[in-house]
């Protein structure tokens, strides 16, 4: 089988499970102060200060959380807690764990959605007569068409504005490199399971300066941010993936960006059309539409052992058409033509040319019927 659905999650990179593994064998709790409980807390001020390198950001300003789901969540209902006055504003093409929040708290603050064009890209035009206090959320790169998005453009436009800028940057890492600090965002969302990390687990980044309290009560554990004991081993396994990315980013990269412009040519020569920025696009990411119904392609590619997804898992056996392509300005029938095909660096080239002929076949099969 062929395995294409990396934005989805990807497989545990092998360094990874080991270091999960080995972890999983230790005993303590890391807020003991004996010797064992210590063992475990130096694991997780460790894997902190390898997520800080990774994105360049102060390791004091990270704390880990269950996922990027629950990072989101986090930050938008603090700043809505702590300003009840705000508007809290995301594009429409946000992650539902984005969306949502924002929708959930729209009785309590006034809300927007920034508009997109039909590749994808937003529009800050809506906001420049904004005022008072607001919350700008969008994603460092979109999870189902790939657009990278200027987050530092938006953050000085923000700034100057008297607002803050979040970012979810689930999907630029291990794409892209990001650095937070230069970024200008005041809030960051991460995930780990998309780049090889192990799942259920994530983090906030804050800028030195701001908070994000607590949404659950209890424990000191996470400087009292995120109560509960922590789950060592996969805060183990977290380092590690880190250690491997900042290692191997660069060549991950450019592997990923050639081998989806060849998927592309592959793809195209059977009448794919792509979707999204192609000139701003994650280097693993694809998006394309046949003059097919997405549901039946996809349950054909997977007959033919090929795993693709039509937009975000999280949204995916909903039925419904993609947000994402929607807020494009594609109608229905249009918005269920699309599948992306997501990459990883363990991807390789025969895999890439094998899902090309069978990708081939099936199109030539449905297009029969
Ligand atoms: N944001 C984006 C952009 C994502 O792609 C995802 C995963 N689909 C999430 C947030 C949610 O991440 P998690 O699975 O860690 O909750």
């Amino acid at each position: 089988r062929i395995y294409l659905d990396w934005n989805a999650t990807a497989p545990m990179l092998p360094e990874v499970q080991v270091a999960v593994l080995e972890a999983m064998k230790l005993p303590g709790n890391a807020s003991s102060i004996h010797q064992e409980g210590q063992a475990a807390r130096t694991i997780i001020e460790r894997a902190r200060r390898a997520v800080a390198k990774a994105v360049s950001s102060a390791a004091q300003g990270v704390f880990f959380t269950g996922g990027a789901t629950e990072s989101n969540n986090q930050i938008l209902k603090d700043f809505v807690r702590r300003k009840p006055e705000c508007t809290l504003i995301c594009s429409s093409v946000e992650h539902p764990s984005v969306i949502e929040v924002v929708s959930d708290l729209s009785g309590m603050v006034a809300t927007r959605q920034l508009k997109v064009d039909e590749a994808g890209r937003i529009d800050l035009d809506d906001l420049r007569e904004i005022s008072g206090p607001f919350l700008v959320s969008l994603m460092w790169a979109n999870n189902e068409i790939g657009n990278i998005y200027p987050i530092r453009e938006v953050a000085d436009f923000v700034h100057e504005r008297g607002g803050l800028l979040h970012v979810d940057g689930t999907q630029a890492l291990g794409r892209i490199p990001i650095n937070f600090r230069e970024s200008g965002a005041d809030f960051m969302s991460l995930s780990f399971h998309k780049m090889g990390g192990p799942k259920g687990v994530g983090a906030v980044v804050v800028r030195e300066g701001l908070k994000v309290e607590n949404m659950v009560s209890g424990g000191h554990q996470e400087r009292g941010r995120r109560p509960g004991t922590e789950n060592v081993p996969v805060i183990a396994g977290v380092e590690m993936a880190m250690n491997c990315l900042i290692e191997n980013l660069g060549v991950w990269n450019s592997q990923m960006a050639e081998l989806r412009e060849r998927l592309f040519q592959g793809l195209a020569a059977t009448g794919a059309v792509r979707r999204g920025d192609a000139e701003s696009c994650l280097p693993n990411t694809l998006n394309v539409a046949w003059d097919l119904d997405g549901e039946d392609m996809l349950l054909a590619l997977d007959l033919a052992g090929v795993a693709v997804s039509s937009g975000s898992a999280c949204t995916a056996g909903s039925l419904e058409p993609s947000h994402v392509i929607l807020a494009m300005g594609f109608d229905e029938a249009r918005a269920r033509q699309s599948i992306r095909f997501s990459l990883g660096p363990s991807t390789t080239r025969e895999e890439v040319d094998d899902a090309i002929e069978r990708v081939s076949k099936v199109v030539d099969q449905l297009r029969r019927i």
